[in-house]
């Protein structure tokens, strides 16, 4: 990327990774909605994903509002493919991805494997909550204030869907994967109540 003279700058580079961020996340989710089996938990992981595929979407909108207020001083770039130049990857959310590929692939009761893959995304939704909140700030801070809001919808958005996973949480879930750790496998008959 090229020098970062000022916040605005920041700005751009930080919604240039939550759009990788975005991007991992739609390509994530499938697998560990095919993995969960719990029905609300499968269900909120669902509904996350058509709400992630128009958060990265909501992404290049505010890019492309970005790119159009540097018209005036001749530093537009041309299409999506300028907003993405160099196509910056977003270590942090490939770390937590991961991880939970990782412990996604270990031998577990599904009651167990439902807690780890809430534990999973509720890692990738903090991490969102983070760049985003800070994202809005940046927006504040300089006064976009059509920007400012596009974050916090997707902030809110954020914040709703790590709420319905401690939900489901306490709920039901880690209380099923404590039962499901104390009885020996096999106990399949024990579960789906
Ligand atoms: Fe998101
Ligand atoms: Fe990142
Ligand atoms: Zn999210």
């Amino acid at each position: 990327m090229e020098k970062m003279n000022n916040l605005k700058d920041l700005l751009k580079h930080e919604l240039q990774d939550l759009h990788s961020a975005e991007d991992q996340i739609i390509a994530a989710l499938p697998a560990m909605i095919e993995k969960a089996t719990n029905t609300s938990l499968k269900n909120s992981l669902r509904e996350h994903l058509r709400v992630t595929e128009k958060q990265k979407n909501r992404v290049v909108q505010i890019l492309e509002l970005l790119g159009e207020e540097n018209a005036g001083n001749g530093r537009k770039k041309k299409g999506i493919a300028g907003l993405f130049g160099g196509a910056q990857k977003c270590k942090g959310m490939a770390g937590i991805i991961d991880e939970g590929k990782k412990i996604m692939s270990e031998k577990m009761h599904p009651d167990v494997m439902d807690a780890a893959i809430i534990a999973s995304a509720q890692k990738v939704e903090h991490y969102e909550i983070c760049g985003y909140g800070t994202a809005r700030s940046y927006a504040e801070e300089l006064g976009l204030q059509k920007v400012a809001e596009l974050l916090e919808q997707t902030l809110n958005e954020e914040y709703e869907a790590d709420d319905k996973l401690t939900f489901l949480a306490e709920s039901r879930i880690n209380r099923q994967a404590e039962k499901g750790g104390r009885t020996k496998t096999g106990s399949e008959s024990t579960r789906g109540t």
